[in-house]
């Protein structure tokens, strides 16, 4: 009968090293939840914005649709017919047709 009660206690040992290993699962697994639904409310905000006509003037459209930041883009010279515009904060190039 020892060999019956050792299988108990053995059986109880596995399930709760079992039930702590599904505990941190689940810890771990909620807190993945969380950075999600964060991040899926961040980037409504910013699908809002991509939505939307960009700001008046030469304004950074990553900067601003991502970060929701107002950051004026400068000139790089260029010898192409082409404007090209260089954003200070996220090193964004944008060109634009000279014609259009
Ligand atoms: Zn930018």
């Amino acid at each position: 009968m020892k060999e019956l009660e050792q299988y108990r206690l053995n059986a109880a040992a596995h399930l709760l090293i079992a039930r702590e290993e599904q505990s941190r699962e689940i810890v771990a697994l909620r807190e993945k939840i969380e950075a999600i639904t964060a991040d899926i409310a961040l980037q409504g905000i910013a699908f809002t914005r991509a939505t939307r006509p960009l700001p008046e003037g030469k304004v950074c459209p990553r900067c601003w649709i991502w970060d929701g930041k107002l950051i004026e883009l400068g000139c790089v010279p260029s010898a192409s017919k082409a404007d090209i515009y260089k954003c200070p904060t996220c090193k964004e190039h944008i060109t634009t047709n000279a014609a259009g």
